[in-house]
């Protein structure tokens, strides 16, 4: 178990693109998991990309089962594929603590990535799980979430 540092806003890390990810070896298993555990211990995370914890690769995790949902999935490139409707869905992220912001995503989403195996699956996501993964696939062009949001609210402890 390995937690990794979280880039907060500022680094110019995070506006920067990620690459694909041409072979999953060890190293990527290794930073999936650590990516995993870095989240878990983050207070209210529910998803993390690569880039905010240094490492420009196209790879998410995501967890929503302490919300009663998905997870923990580990996605390797994944890419929207379709995007269906609309919703605003008040949003934070672990790179810009102490704030959330209404954003607008997809109501639907259709995701395809690799999955741990190298096997390539297809998610259909509606609700918070496709807003999760259209804010961390974000992350993966270096683009954040206040780039999108229209109001601002400071998040309570
Ligand atoms: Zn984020």
């Amino acid at each position: 178990m390995a937690i990794r540092e979280i880039r907060e806003e500022g680094d110019p890390i995070l506006r920067k693109k990620s690459r694909e990810i041409e072979v999953i070896d060890d190293r990527i298993l290794q930073l999936l998991d650590d990516m995993y555990d870095t989240l878990k211990a983050s207070k209210d995370g529910v998803g993390l990309a690569a880039p905010q914890v240094g490492v420009l690769k196209r790879a998410i995790v995501v967890d929503l089962s302490e919300e009663g949902g998905e997870g923990p999935l580990k996605l390797i490139n994944p890419k929207i594929v379709k995007a269906k409707g609309e919703q605003v869905c008040r949003e934070g992220c672990l790179s810009v603590p102490g704030l959330l912001g209404d954003v607008t995503r997809p109501a639907e989403v259709v995701v395809e990535a690799l999955n741990e195996k190298g096997e390539h699956i297809k998610l259909k996501a509606k609700e918070i799980l496709a807003v999760v993964l259209c804010h961390e696939i974000d992350h993966l062009d270096g683009v954040l979430f206040v780039d999108k949001a229209t109001e601002f609210y400071d998040a309570e402890e």
